[in-house]
């Protein structure tokens, strides 16, 4: 079997091809997280994914996150620290107690706090703020070292790890995959996992399909390191809006800027985030940078006196909906995807290698989730 792409999916995938006994061979054409799921932020949000599916499947990632450092034998620095959705204004508490209340029905540990419960919990912030919804569910990861886990994971389970090798070509004979053209040769295979995340339409193209993965472009500005400012991981209800509203839609915010504030082990804030649409340019101006500096130090004014080192780019891959793609192909017997996470993908990265092996293995376990996130909706809506 072949996995396409080496970030937290595919090697996600790659892992648990690799411990279910499959001969695997992942192929990466540049390095392990080298290109989203290393430039993207470090929450595992449970509160902010919609109810209905998105919160089951983020609930089910989270309970295997639990045993994963253990099980993976390398520190994936996961710590359940709990997140907040900061609340600017006195006339989003309302929409704000609604959200709250669906993700309570939904079975989740959330709350709302008011302007004085905030500041107590997070004193970096402005005194503007109205309040906060709370879970102390929500958890952090550093990604980069999630995809290289997974990587030398599946590595001692057997599987075989390429990396700086891209996927030219994908060979089928009488509607069925029989391997892939690489710029390193031809390698046979029956099965290709298709985890090219923002790329998988690419992918999916050399065998004929159809896939609508759109690559959502994200910016975020990195701090010299500091001391602990935040606890846990921060968005803000802006953030919310722009994750979820449609492309064209009037209430995205400019950029579709939205705060996202984390802080790495060694003390750098990650202050994000954009949300646009500009293809595969990675070319952020000074202008969407600017916007998301104007918009974090509102939030938590202290910012002012903090330097920006670097900003890093990455596009999310985007479906429409807010549910990714994994299914089998029906035109091309063999040809799988497992793509289109857009900003849930390390929050959704273990379940995703568990859907695989289910859809694969045809388990009743996860049916009713997959007939939801099959390839063919996509040409429904
Ligand atoms: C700014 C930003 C912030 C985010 N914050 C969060 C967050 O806090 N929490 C969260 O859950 N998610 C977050 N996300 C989303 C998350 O980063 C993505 O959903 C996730 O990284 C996607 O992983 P992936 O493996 O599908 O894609 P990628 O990491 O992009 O991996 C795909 C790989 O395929 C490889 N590839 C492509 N074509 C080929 C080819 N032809 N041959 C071989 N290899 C190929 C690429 O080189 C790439 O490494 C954020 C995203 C962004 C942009």
């Amino acid at each position: 079997m072949v996995v396409i792409g080496g970030g937290v999916i595919g090697t996600s995938v790659a892992y648990q091809l690799a411990k279910t006994k499959r001969k695997v061979m992942l192929i990466e054409k540049g390095e392990i997280g080298g290109q989203t799921s290393g430039s993207c932020d470090k929450a595992i949000f449970l509160q902010s994914k919609q109810p209905g599916l998105p919160i089951q499947m983020a609930k089910a990632s989270m309970r295997l996150y639990e045993n994963l450092e253990d099980e993976l034998g390398m520190s994936i620095e996961f710590k359940k620290n709990g997140g907040m959705i900061v609340i600017e204004s006195d006339t989003h508490m309302d929409a704000m107690a609604k959200f709250v209340k669906e993700r309570k029905k939904a079975g989740m540990d959330v709350k709302l706090l008011d302007r004085n419960e905030t500041l107590a919990w997070q004193p970096g912030l402005s005194s503007h703020i109205a309040g906060a919804a709370f879970s102390k569910e929500d958890a952090e990861v550093n990604p980069l070292r999630l995809s290289q886990a997974f990587a030398q994971a599946a590595k001692r389970y057997g599987a075989v790890v390429r990396t700086h090798t891209e996927v030219t070509d994908i060979i089928c004979a009488d509607g069925k995959v029989t391997g892939v053209q690489t710029t390193d040769g031809k390698i046979a295979a029956e099965t290709v996992v298709n985890a090219a995340g923002p790329f998988a339409s690419q992918i999916a193209e050399m065998t004929g399909i159809g896939l609508t993965i759109m690559p959502r472009r994200g910016a975020i500005l990195i701090t010299e390191k500091i001391e602990p400012f935040i606890h846990g991981n921060i968005l803000c209800s802006q953030y919310i809006a722009a994750k979820h509203a449609a492309s064209g839609d009037g209430d995205i915010p400019p950029y579709g800027i939205g705060l996202s504030l984390g802080q790495t082990e060694r003390g750098n804030l990650l202050i994000g985030a954009s949300r646009e649409f500009k293809g595969y340019d990675k070319a952020v101006g000074p202008d969407v940078l600017s916007a998301i500096a104007s918009h974090a130090t509102r939030i938590a004014p202290a910012l002012n006196n903090v330097n920006i080192i670097r900003t890093m780019v990455g596009f999310r891959p985007f479906t429409g909906d807010g549910l990714p793609i994994i299914d089998k192909a029906k035109a091309v017997e063999g040809f799988i995807t497992a793509a289109g996470h857009e900003g849930d993908g390390i929050a959704l990265a273990p379940i995703t290698g568990h859907l695989v092996i289910s859809l694969l293995e045809d388990e009743e376990h996860y049916k009713d989730w997959l007939k939801r996130l099959r390839l063919e909706r996509m040409h429904e809506v």
